[in-house]
């Protein structure tokens, strides 16, 4: 008998896993120069947080979760998205903000599995809550744009748009429920099925896009202060040098999200997968999931995608391999010493032939190779053509600034 991974599933190992853990380095590495602290959070949670917190109208909630009663009566669910369970942290903690928070690790979605969508994903993402301000939204918008541009998303476009509030939303809602209407029998059935629940999501279609095309904007029915916290956010990004497209489409169709939207496209990609991530502010979120009321902001990338679609060639993961001509007992006590003096290091502990050695050596892209003799005090440590004898004390300090 012999397993396979569940539909949608993969196993990611090396080479692929030497990028996962390159990009997944460099978000770290952004989330910490934009203060993020890591918050992790139950893999699982309470079924209704997800039904509340994601909208139990949305395919997320009605079509896609991966649900399970446990010994304890209890109805889980294997998240499906990073922002409820972060959300519930942060009311939880009683904390008061400004507030920060990241997260980085599986998510669960019962979808048809294509390139860059799997039935467990990656996603990586931010929250920032208690906050209102303009400045908010783009240090947001800004931090997704420089960790992307680092790990080398190729026609990388920010598009942005900005979805009215509590004030403005239901006029502008209700001149488009109007619109739509005289236009049903153009309607797709999947957009038909949503236009009297959330007509704001038929604008997302994308069968419907061409016969929506003089569809009302919310951008022309914003209020005074809508439109001015969205100028503000835009004049921003521009000082930023965060290079941004609108489109009065994007609408990312739940309730609770509130002004600022924006998606991060990877233009190089074919359009059913090349949204790398999104993310807005929700100032309703918290609310809609019990607690007190708490503006927020944020974004969730996919790391699948940002892997599929990364032009960067993964770093190589092998400072020295250790060629011992006296065996792999000399070797692993020389690859201990080497390996505290803070270099990445590869052996045989086979004891196999010193040819085999050196052949092991290229094909793991070792980038300097250190050959213990079978006599006598120093190594011989070669980068191309370049050799040196010396003490195994010193390879290090030579191998600084050569590496
Ligand atoms: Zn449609
Ligand atoms: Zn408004």
């Amino acid at each position: 008998m012999s397993f396979r991974p569940p539909k949608g599933t993969d196993d990611i190992g090396a080479p692929e896993s030497n990028l996962w853990r390159d990009v997944l380095g460099e978000w770290e590495r952004w989330a910490d120069l934009f203060g993020y602290p890591l918050v992790a959070t139950p893999i699982f949670e309470a079924t209704e947080l997800f039904e509340r917190g994601v909208g139990s109208d949305t395919e997320v909630v009605t079509k896609q979760m991966y649900t399970f009663t446990d010994r304890g009566g209890r109805s889980l669910t294997l998240r499906p998205e990073g922002t409820a369970g972060v959300v519930r942290a942060f009311l939880d903690s009683g904390a008061k903000g400004p507030w920060k928070g990241s997260y980085s690790g599986p998510m669960f979605r019962h979808e048809r599995p294509q390139a860059g969508r799997r039935r467990q994903f990656w996603q990586v993402g931010v929250e920032y809550l208690d906050v209102e301000g303009p400045a908010a939204d783009a240090e947001v918008v800004e931090l997704g744009y420089r960790f992307l541009t680092a790990v080398e998303i190729p026609g990388l476009d920010v598009v942005l748009n900005s979805l009215g509030d509590a004030v403005c939303r239901p006029g502008y809602v209700e001149t488009l429920r109007g619109y739509l209407d005289a236009k049903r029998e153009v309607l797709c059935d999947d957009s038909l099925s949503i236009v009297d629940v959330n007509p704001l999501r038929v604008l997302d279609c994308r069968v419907c896009a061409p016969v929506l095309a003089d569809a009302p904007s919310m951008k022309d029915h914003l209020c005074e202060s809508c439109a001015d916290h969205y100028s503000q956010v835009k004049k921003s990004l521009e000082a930023l040098e965060v290079p941004f497209v609108e489109d009065a489409r994007l609408v990312r169709g739940l309730d609770y999200y509130t002004r600022t939207a924006f998606e991060y496209v990877a233009t190089d990609l074919e359009a059913a997968q090349n949204a790398v991530g999104g993310g807005g502010r929700y100032d309703g979120l918290a609310e809609s999931i019990g607690g007190r009321p708490a503006p927020g902001v944020g974004f969730a990338l996919g790391v699948d995608r940002i892997v599929l679609a990364s032009s960067r060639e993964p770093a190589g993961r092998i400072d020295v391999y250790l060629v011992s001509e006296s065996g792999p007992y000399e070797a692993l006590i020389a690859a201990s010493a080497l390996r505290r003096d803070g270099l990445r290091v590869e052996l045989d502990t086979e004891g196999r032939k010193v040819d085999t050695q050196f052949r092991a050596a290229s094909r793991l892209g070792a980038r300097a190779v250190v050959v213990l003799p079978a006599a006598g005090d120093d190594v011989d440590v070669r980068i191309g053509d370049e050799r040196s004898g010396m003490p195994l004390g010193s390879v290090a300090k030579w191998l600084e600034g050569r590496l």
